[in-house]
């Protein structure tokens, strides 16, 4: 069976404990913050129930008997395998045009990416390799929608967990019984929590020695005894209406702080117990943070098509279109667009495979994120460029349209030499939406801050790089002469 819309926001019905504007928020598919964005959610699921979407979206499970499941849990083992997966994660990011960051194939990514190495946790420890296996098939088989948290709070960010001010702030262990392991402090964000089944809770910022009770890996459900999901203010909530806000109004997937208030968290579903060197080598010894990084990069380079697309219908509307320097403009961006997209294709061709499964190129997935990092800030400031006070030069709510009188003043203000005052009105809202509203301005940094500061993504990208190609041209060079055979002597025809 595959899972539909409504069975997932039903799961959400499960007493999670969600804080939001000084209250508890009750059930949260109900709820103004997060309702909306919980259905565009459960759309991806009835996309995938759609028997016509049946081989694009979903995989036959190798020991499932003829069962499938979504191919976000798919471990592709060859080049055609991976394209295959990857066909099916871009027609769902489709439905959310790029802006659901931590959309259910995010996290499923970095488990299969780690299912993909479970050598590396059966070098480590068989119980918890055992736990590992375990909870990917389960995932996988109840079709769970995961989420991760994984970095910790922000506080004094020059001393290790262990020497914060409160040795707690960070969510560590605090007892550990033959039944698992107690939880208690925080973790810095978990996005789409709210609307998730289970999150991911570990460390990937390098512990130092002492940090040990935070070196664990670990999941639980959202609705976990003593587990406080902490909303930040919701876009949604202040959407003032879906035409008014076409994106903030259904796809705010929302970010949470986690605090674990002493949650308890069962022996098969510990991946690493206080191991500080295992934490690292969960992501980077194993195939999960380029799989998990790699989804980013396909979801990127559909939302670059929808925010490139957005550039022209800015130019058609205002009637720029003509000019060159507008011209200049869109062709920067379609090259732009073209490389994120011939990056994901090259990830993809210099693929390799790793045992038994076929994994996209780390370098290319590092050099796609230090660039792309830095490229969406210049995408937004490009559409600001071209849109010139079209964004704000828009009536204050769909309810002036109602009046009459106003209706009549929006018709004579709101021209376009391609479409209706109503149509202009719609579409300049919508590219605010996209690149100036609260919404907008968190999804930049979003794309800043995702995968790491810029010196920790350019740090990935200096420890897989092929640098020996390199110097070895130059060394090359370097030897192809010397003082001893008359290179030194000044004059070229010495040779
Ligand atoms: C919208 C959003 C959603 C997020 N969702 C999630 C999520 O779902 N799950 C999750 O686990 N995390 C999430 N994060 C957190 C994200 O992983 C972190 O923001 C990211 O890893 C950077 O860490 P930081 O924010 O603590 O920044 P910091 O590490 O504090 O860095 C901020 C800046 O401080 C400076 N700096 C800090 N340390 C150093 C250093 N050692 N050397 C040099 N300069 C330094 C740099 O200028 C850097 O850009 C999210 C973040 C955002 C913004």
């Amino acid at each position: 069976m595959i899972k539909t819309g409504a069975q997932h926001i039903e799961t959400l019905r499960d007493g999670r404990q969600v804080h939001i504007n000084g209250q508890a928020a009750g059930d949260v598919t109900v709820h103004p913050a997060f309702r909306r964005t919980i259905r565009s959610v459960g759309a991806l699921y009835d996309f995938q129930a759609r028997p016509d979407n049946r081989e694009l979206m979903t995989f036959e499970v190798p020991e499932g008997g003829g069962r499938r499941a979504n191919r976000i849990w798919q471990l592709p083992r060859s080049h055609a395998g991976l394209v295959e997966r990857r066909r099916a994660l871009e027609a769902w990011t489709e439905l959310h045009y790029g802006f659901l960051g931590r959309a259910p194939d995010h996290v499923a990514s970095c488990i299969s990416g780690m299912f993909m190495g479970i050598e590396v946790f059966e070098a480590y420890d068989k119980a918890r390799a055992g736990a590992l296996s375990e909870y990917y098939r389960f995932a996988r088989d109840n079709e769970l929608y995961l989420t991760y948290a994984i970095l910790n709070p922000q506080a004094d960010r020059s001393k290790p967990a262990s020497e914060q001010q409160d040795r707690l702030l960070t969510a560590g262990v605090v007892d550990q019984d033959a039944g698992g392991l107690t939880i208690r402090g925080a973790k810095m964000l978990a996005t789409g929590g709210i609307m998730a089944n289970e999150v991911l809770i570990t460390c990937i910022q390098p512990l130092r020695e002492g940090d040990e009770p935070y070196a664990v890996s670990f999941a639980v459900p959202m609705n976990a005894g003593g587990l406080k999901i902490l909303s930040r203010k919701s876009y949604e909530e202040s959407a003032v209406s879906v035409f008014d806000n076409p994106l903030a109004s259904r796809f705010d997937e929302n970010d949470a702080v986690l605090y674990f208030d002493d949650v308890k968290v069962p022996w098969d579903r510990v991946f690493i117990n206080q191991d500080i060197a295992m934490c690292q080598r969960q992501f980077h010894a194993t195939p999960a943070h380029v799989f998990q990084n790699y989804q980013a990069q396909i979801r990127l380079m559909v939302k670059m098509r929808f925010l490139t697309g957005i550039a022209r219908r800015i130019a058609e509307t205002n009637g720029v279109i003509g000019f060159p320097q507008v011209r200049e403009a869109l062709g920067q961006l379609a090259a732009q667009n073209a490389m994120v997209d011939a990056l994901v294709h090259a990830m993809e061709v210099k693929g390799r495979m790793r045992g038994a499964y076929f994994v996209p190129d780390a370098h290319t997935l590092y050099s796609a994120q230090v660039l792309t990092q830095q490229l969406y800030c210049e995408v937004i400031t490009a559409l600001r460029e071209l849109a010139g006070g079209g964004l704000i030069m828009v009536p204050s709510s769909a309810q002036d349209f109602a009046d009459p009188h106003l209706r009549g003043l929006i018709d004579k203000t709101q021209q376009s030499p391609v479409t209706s005052p109503e149509g202009r009105v719609k579409f300049f809202k919508l590219a605010w939406d996209a690149v100036g509203s609260e919404f907008a301005s968190r999804h930049t940094q979003y794309e800043m801050f995702y995968a790491g500061a810029s010196f920790v993504t350019k740090g990935h990208s200096f420890r897989t790089f092929d640098w020996d190609r390199c110097t070895q041209l130059v060394d090359h060079m370097l030897d192809s002469y010397s003082l001893d055979d008359g290179a030194g002597r000044g004059a070229l025809d010495a040779a």
